[in-house]
């Protein structure tokens, strides 16, 4: 075959609105951003993909007007030319001129999987090794702060058979206030959901050792990155304290940190996330070395639209072993989409879509209506 040259990269950024405030522990959000990549290659072929961060550079420092300058200026003259199939030397040729930015670099690989798999025919979860689930249960994220209309939002999305997997955003509340909530959330769902909770770094040892007990006791099930990123040993002695299972995710982004947190078991479980390990591949492999020290693996998000989510669902489809499942779930977060078939939860679980590539299209009449005004520098959160 002769060689699929990279003809043209072109980024935009477009502002979805969300169906309700989405509290993290560092802000509140009623609307997020993705950057939207379209890559051509040779034969009038299109990839795309999206980058998404959780509202703003509060998680990793990257936001989406760092991603898409980051893709103009740095990435697209380095890929300009280059064979598509070239996957490991395109990404050896980014990583030695521009350091980190891992978002930036995962939202050009899943363009350049989509057009790999739209040339050979095959979806990506072909060319990540194969099919092994056609389907992912996905936890919902509660995240108002009022415990009342908390547990109403999952009630209804049990009635609607969306969700039965539930994660508290924990952290922008006191923690006595912040457990107790978690407490009567978990009680008033018992028996009919999985509860878990994400207070993103916002505790310290002493706090994690005070919450997690009564948590445990509550009947919570997991709890993600309570303590600050840095702080690697002392979660690895909550983990060999609690009875719930622990997971890390800020902590643990790149294949050394994979190597490095396995040897320590520092959580039970590691979140594999698209974005943050700068890709689909970089994520496959950082989740079977996870796997390899002992680890399991959660699939994990940062409540991308229906193209972010059909590429994370493409990941999930090749791994057999996800014991509490994942969260791909912004898709229903997001009240507009730009995707033409939005992602669908049925049956308490994400459909795996059939076709080439990721599977997905853009709606180009929404991505003009949504796409941001050009004097904007910054949405309102
Ligand atoms: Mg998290």
């Amino acid at each position: 075959m002769s060689k699929v040259q990279i003809e043209r990269v072109e980024t935009v950024i477009v502002d979805l609105p969300l169906r309700r405030q989405q509290r993290f522990a560092a802000i509140g959000a009623s609307t997020t951003a993705i950057v939207l990549v379209k890559i051509w290659a040779s034969g009038g072929i299109v990839g795309i993909g999206e980058g998404c961060t959780p509202s703003g550079p509060w998680w990793s420092g990257e936001s989406v007007e760092s991603i898409k300058l980051n893709i103009d200026a740095h990435i697209a003259p380095l890929i300009i030319g280059r064979d598509v199939f070239d996957l490991r030397g395109i990404s050896a040729e980014v990583d030695r001129k521009l350091f980190g930015n891992p978002f930036a670099k995962a939202t050009v690989e899943m363009a350049l999987l989509d057009i790999q798999g739209k040339i050979a025919g095959v979806p990506v979860h072909d060319l990540l090794g194969g099919k092994q689930r056609s389907s992912l249960p996905c936890s919902w994220p509660l995240a108002t702060g009022d415990p009342g209309e908390e547990i109403e939002e999952a009630k209804e999305h049990l009635a609607q058979k969306r969700f039965k997997l539930f994660k508290l955003k924990m952290g922008f509340l006191e923690p006595e206030t912040d457990v107790a909530r978690a407490c009567a959330i978990a009680k008033a769902l018992e028996g009919k959901a999985s509860v878990r909770v994400d207070p993103n770094e916002s505790w310290d040892e002493a706090t994690c050792k005070w919450a997690m007990p009564r948590m445990a006791d509550a009947g919570i099930a997991m709890v993600e990155q309570p303590m600050a990123r840095w702080n690697v040993d002392g979660f690895a002695r909550i983990t060999a304290q609690t009875k719930m299972a622990t997971a890390v995710d800020e902590s643990l982004c790149t294949m050394d940190d994979a190597l490095r947190l396995g040897r320590m078991h520092t959580a039970d479980l590691v979140s594999i996330k698209v974005m943050k390990h700068g890709g689909l591949t970089n994520a496959r492999r950082i989740a079977d070395i996870a796997i390899a020290s002992g680890m399991s693996i959660y699939m994990g998000t940062f409540l991308e639209c229906s193209i972010g989510t059909a590429a994370g669902m493409q990941l999930a489809a090749t791994f057999s072993d996800l014991p509490y499942g994942g969260e791909l779930s912004g898709a229903n977060l997001i009240a507009e989409d730009i995707a033409v078939r939005p992602a669908r939860y049925e049956n308490f679980e994400l459909q795996l879509e059939e076709g080439v590539g990721l599977a997905a299209e853009v709606d180009e009449d929404k991505v003009e209506a949504l796409r941001r005004d050009r004097s904007r520098l910054s949405i309102a959160v």
